[in-house]
């Protein structure tokens, strides 16, 4: 009898259009969607709407870096052929269940949800806060479930906004008794969050602190350059400390040779090790992982037809889908809309 122990997944996944991808992305997201697009159904989404919570003072951005981001995605390895890459903005459904979703969470909710608190002091909003921002959330709930995914790859900010989508699944499938709505799990790496590189909680595009996929050489040695080491380390002989070192830390996300890393660790402690050692490395590590990125992304850029038509069949078999899951949900949930014929 065949087991079926490994069925096809429906992943969603995505990033808001407000900058280039970076480092942060490729250990917290990346790099898983290019390993499972092969075994699974794979939705990523570029959130534009999203994108405009926080960014409604300039809209011409947004939509410029949804062709950027889509070029990122392919220069790291999404395959259209396989993935399908598809516009927030170009799928009206995901917005209609926003504003049904909203209904089913409270603002409590909203404003105890600790991501949301996380980046409401990182963007210095005060009481100031959009309420698009504030219930970011629930858009992202109605991306996943438009869906049905159950397979979510993202970094570690994003598990309080799995768990809230699933708040929000739980309470709709009670009120339509069918279980209509699959819950998400939340696929985090092991280093689920790059600091950036000053050091700071999480590399961010709204940040400053980023090491983008397009960083050129010597934009990356000035990037390592600059990171924390350990501050007490002011000899090469002196003992020295792993543990917060931002350099270890990346050494950790992006050098393959553990067996390498684990006794380069051994040596630091013992003292005898340089902090230029450890940069040098890292450097080196670095660009050898975006220099392939940053050639395959310069071809592609030159054809943005060729992306732009990926993004349009991309959206609209996204839009079926999507259209399909809002059809069901309104009607299990006994909402009727009135006909206006043609
Ligand atoms: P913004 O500052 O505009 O919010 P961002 O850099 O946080 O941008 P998002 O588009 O919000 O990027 O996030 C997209 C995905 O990348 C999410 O799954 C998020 O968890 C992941 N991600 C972003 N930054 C990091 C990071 N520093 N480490 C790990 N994962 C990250
Ligand atoms: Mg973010």
């Amino acid at each position: 009898m065949s087991s079926n122990k490994n069925p096809r997944s429906i992943i969603l996944t995505g990033d808001r259009t407000t900058g280039a991808l970076h480092l942060g992305h490729y250990v917290g997201s990346l790099r898983n969607r290019v390993a499972l697009q092969h075994q699974h159904d794979q939705y990523v989404l570029l959130a534009d709407s999203q994108a405009l919570t926080d960014n409604a003072h300039d809209p011409k951005k947004i939509h410029r870096y949804v062709v950027e981001v889509a070029l990122d995605y392919l220069a790291v390895g999404i395959d259209p052929a396989i993935s399908t890459i598809c516009v927030q903005s170009a799928l009206p459904a995901l917005a209609e269940l926003t504003v049904l979703y909203l209904n089913f969470v409270t603002v409590a909710r909203l404003e105890r949800n600790p991501t949301i608190k996380d980046e409401i002091q990182a963007r210095g909003f005060g009481r100031d806060i959009p309420a698009g921002f504030l219930c970011y959330p629930a858009s992202q709930a109605a991306d996943i479930t438009a869906f049905k995914a159950t397979l979510v790859p993202v970094g570690d900010d994003q598990a309080p906004i799995i768990e809230q989508t699933n708040e929000i699944v739980r309470r709709l499938n009670r009120q339509t008794g069918k279980a209509l709505l699959p819950e998400a799990r939340a696929l985090i790496p092991a280093i689920g969050r790059l600091p950036g590189v000053d050091g700071k909680a999480k590399m961010s595009k709204s940040q400053g602190d980023a090491i983008p996929l397009t960083a050129s050489d010597a934009e990356i040695e000035a990037a390592v350059r600059r990171m924390y080491t350990d501050p007490n380390h002011l000899r090469a002989s002196d003992p020295g400390q792993v543990e917060g070192n931002v350099v270890f830390l990346y050494l950790d996300a992006f050098d393959d040779d553990r067996d390498e890393i684990a006794s380069l660790k051994e040596r630091y402690r013992q003292g005898g090790v340089g902090d230029m050692v450890l940069k040098h490395r890292l450097a080196f590590v670095l660009k050898t992982i975006l220099a392939p990125i940053r050639e395959r992304r310069a071809l592609l850029a030159r054809d943005r037809n060729f992306v732009m038509d990926i993004l349009q069949t991309g959206s609209r078999k996204a839009r079926e889908i999507t259209e399909n899951t809002k059809k069901e949900l309104l009607e299990a949930l006994g909402i009727f809309r009135i006909e206006l014929g043609p």
